[in-house]
């Protein structure tokens, strides 16, 4: 902490886990930080995800296999990838980027880029976590990922995949998987067991523990739905329209809701919403896993919660302003069937699910730097799946950013300049 820190005012714009940790770390550097948000901490997509670390998740989303099977899939409203025709013209541009993303030069680019994050990110959660008196909130069992009817030799080649990136991986049999996860369908023939991976049982909590503790070491919160961003010789000015706040720096950690921001201050930033579905079942399902389980075939992921099991998945292209189809949140339930050996009647779950908007970008790799243009404007934004998984460790790097520190990570892959 120096003395110069302690005068300089910061507003970190969105209070989701990235945002929340872009706080916590600035001020515990003796930043004066203010925690910026339309609304409450936690309540837009880091509200009710999977909950999962997902640090085996190295391999960017644009895959040349997946491109056969996506125009079928992309037009099944009920697949597990759905895209609306009405938003075919605005997604267009964000596909022909996620194509030529697939490229094997880029891929493995984008993959060396997300080990860089990934390897980092439970580690960088436990002091935190310890700090906030919130260890219940990161369980380390691990997770599977399990098959039904994928060939045995195609299983080998994604084991061997994970396992050439460095990530600790175990292919496991029928009987192996059930003596782990005793409660799985029948169906259920290998997994692969990443054992260095870890989830939580509340997400939600996980945002609003971590909210209370930026709070109790000093962070101001301010409810503002920001508008515009006017860049000053040396600061910046907020505003909702009507009034406006002024700060010596900014954070935009405002997730799906960054493009029109950014293109303010003439960054391009082709983000999407890739919309995602939670279905809460009930209670009496709690003590049915141990960790999560993802279907390979499915494409979806069940958690053990503290409320009972959270299904959670599917990708909708649709916006933002869409109004939520959540005919793909009881579609879950359908597959979890397949999944696990039994579950209580739909309609005995109170939820009725959950819609959260995914910031992804086509390459699958956050922005996490130094607006190039601005010198008091910082971004950490577009985490995609993984925002979960890399709120602490972004939180860390942009601490380390704006005091102009030796970064713990390379950021050149993550600079907003890729796409200016
Ligand atoms: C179904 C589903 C399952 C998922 N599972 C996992 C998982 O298991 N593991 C994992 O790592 N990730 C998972 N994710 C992804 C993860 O939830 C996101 O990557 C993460 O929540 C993004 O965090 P964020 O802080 O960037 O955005 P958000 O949590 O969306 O926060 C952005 C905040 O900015 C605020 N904001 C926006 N615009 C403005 C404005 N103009 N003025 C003021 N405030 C503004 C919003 O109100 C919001 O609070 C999942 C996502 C979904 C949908």
């Amino acid at each position: 902490m120096t003395e110069e820190n302690n005068r300089k005012s910061i507003a970190v714009i969105g209070a989701g886990i990235i945002g929340i940790n872009c706080a916590i770390e600035l001020q515990s550097r003796g930043y004066q930080v203010t925690l910026v948000d339309k609304a409450d901490a936690g309540e837009g997509c880091s509200k009710a995800n999977a909950g999962h670390f997902a640090t085996e998740q190295v391999f960017p989303l644009a895959e040349a296999s997946i491109l056969l099977q996506l125009p079928k899939m992309l037009l099944d409203p009920l697949g597990p990838i759905s895209l609306s025709v009405k938003h075919i013209p605005k997604a267009l541009p964000w596909f022909i980027k996620f194509i030529s993303n697939m490229f094997s030069s880029k891929r493995k680019h984008n993959t060396n880029a997300l080990k860089s994050l990934n390897q980092h990110a439970i580690n960088y959660y436990k002091p935190l976590l310890k700090a906030a008196g919130i260890e219940y909130l990161l369980t380390e069992k691990g997770s599977l990922l399990v098959f039904e009817n994928t060939p045995l030799r195609n299983i080998n080649k994604i084991y061997q995949a994970y396992k050439s990136n460095g990530v600790k991986v175990k292919l496991l049999n029928k009987e192996q998987t059930l003596l782990l996860e005793p409660n799985l369908n029948n169906s259920i023939q290998y997994s692969l067991y990443f054992t260095d991976v870890a989830h939580t049982v509340n997400p939600l909590e996980l945002c609003q523990k971590l909210a209370e503790y930026a709070r109790t070491i000093g962070c101001q919160f301010k409810r503002f739905d920001i508008k515009t961003i006017n860049h000053l010789e040396s600061q910046v000015d907020i505003s909702d329209g009507s009034n406006s706040v002024t700060y010596d720096h900014i954070v935009i950690a405002t997730g799906a809701w960054s493009e029109p921001l950014l293109n303010q201050l003439n960054y391009k930033l082709p983000i999407e919403a890739e919309r995602g579905y939670s279905l809460d079942l009930s209670d009496q399902t709690k003590e049915q896993l141990n960790r999560p389980v993802a279907s390979a075939e499915r494409r979806f992921i069940i958690t053990p919660m503290s409320h009972g099991l959270r299904l959670a998945g599917t990708v909708e292209f649709a916006g933002l302003n869409q109004a939520a189809n959540m005919k793909r949140a009881t579609m879950l339930f359908k597959n979890a069937q397949y999944v696990l050996a039994k579950l209580p009647e739909l309609s005995e779950n109170k939820n009725q699910g959950w819609l959260g908007f995914r910031p992804s970008l086509p390459d699958s790799l956050p922005v996490i730097c130094n607006a190039p243009n601005h010198q008091n404007i910082t971004f950490a934004l577009g985490h995609q799946h993984l925002g979960l998984t890399l709120g602490a460790i972004t939180g860390k790097l942009v601490g380390q950013v704006i005091s102009n520190e030796k970064t713990d990570v390379d950021l050149t892959p993550f600079c907003i300049s890729r796409f200016n």
